[in-house]
């Protein structure tokens, strides 16, 4: 059984693929990197992917304290 699989962040074809299940839905991705950039939340103040639990703080994620403090002022909605 050949099924062509693409990484749904890049969009390459994937040989080796890497699944994802997130709430029942399956992802797949051609390496850790792409699901870690797919999944992954992003620091609101400085756009860094936060692999850790990172800060919560008035409905956004930031990286560090720092970035929170920073944030709060600044954080504009895409
Ligand atoms: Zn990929
Ligand atoms: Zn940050």
């Amino acid at each position: 059984m050949v099924q062509e699989a693409r990484c749904v962040n890049c969009g390459f074809n994937i040989e080796k693929d890497y699944i994802l299940f997130i709430n029942g839905t399956e992802f797949t991705f051609d390496s850790f990197e792409c699901a870690v950039n797919f999944v992954a939340p992003r620091c609101a103040n400085c756009n860094s992917i936060i692999m850790g639990r990172g800060i919560q703080q008035s409905g956004d994620m930031f990286c560090c304290s720092t970035c929170s403090k920073e944030g709060i002022h600044s954080a504009v909605v895409p």
